[in-house]
């Protein structure tokens, strides 16, 4: 987890009231863990850098902000002294020392967003300085009750990062109903047999009639047969008379292969 900061100068800090000395990382050898001790004015947001800077500056008398690092109830992370500068956290240890301030007091306890925050500027200082250092409390290098029951414990516990909550799942989207792909069967149109005419007997005759009947063209008596009898003439020629364009004359009882086409489509064949 890399580690987001809020510098300085995005969360308006003041001028430095001074001029803290600079600390390479080769000077470092351990990770302080602090809070507020009173239940701090604020707990999330860019109040919590500012009134810590207030009581550093204002009453204290300090550079500025004393901790390297300051982490808000939301797990955001707020520039102090930062990488680079010396501390002012804890007496003996502020160049050995980083020191991160976690804005919670009394019986308090940090949110596991703040923890994950503490727990991934103690990984990015171990990267940096390429060393695994100390983890401690303020208690552990001063006379003092910080950093509090909670945090002490977590400390001691070896700063376990609590597990990131799920992310929730996106919101799904009411969707527009897709558009039914319109069914595409095989084109079920087929061509007339020659052999299809009045007075002969074909199989595809019996197709002939129930087209007929489901075109509207019906009724045959005597239907279905494969027989293109009379009665099949009659329709065909009822047929025509209402789709001249497929005739060849008057009550033309003779289905073409346009006509066969056409009734198909008639009787609901794609
Ligand atoms: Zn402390």
């Amino acid at each position: 987890m890399s580690v987001s900061i809020v510098s300085r100068k995005s969360w308006g800090a003041r001028p430095w009231n001074g001029d803290p000395a600079d600390v390479p990382y080769s000077k470092r050898s351990e990770f302080f863990v602090h809070y507020h001790g009173g239940v701090p004015a604020a707990s999330t947001g860019v109040a919590v850098p500012r009134a810590v800077e207030k009581i550093h500056i204002d009453q204290n008398k300090w550079a500025g902000v004393g901790y390297n690092f300051m982490v808000d109830q939301n797990g955001t992370v707020y520039e102090g002294r930062g990488w680079g500068l010396v501390g002012a956290h804890c007496p003996n240890h502020n160049t050995s020392g980083f020191g991160v301030y976690v804005a919670i007091g009394g019986d308090q306890k940090p949110s596991d967003a703040a923890l994950r925050s503490v727990r991934a500027l103690y990984d990015e200082a171990c990267k940096r300085t390429g060393k695994t250092l100390a983890k401690r409390g303020h208690k552990d290098g001063f006379a003092t009750a910080c950093p509090g029951v909670h945090l002490y414990q977590w400390v001691k516990d070896g700063m376990p990062a609590p597990k990131a909550a799920e992310p929730e799942p996106a919101p799904e989207k009411p969707k527009a109903p897709a558009p039914k792909p319109k069914p595409k069967p095989a084109s079920k149109i087929v061509s007339l047999n020659s052999a299809v005419k009045p007075g002969a007997r074909h199989a595809q005759v019996k197709e002939l009639q129930q087209l007929l009947v489901k075109a509207g063209y019906g009724p045959i008596k005597g239907a279905y047969t494969t027989f293109y009898g009379t009665e099949t003439q009659k329709a065909v020629a009822r047929f025509h008379d209402r789709n001249p364009a497929y005739r060849s004359g008057l009550h033309d009882p003779r289905i073409g292969p346009k006509g066969f086409v056409a009734l198909q489509k008639q009787a609901g064949r794609r």
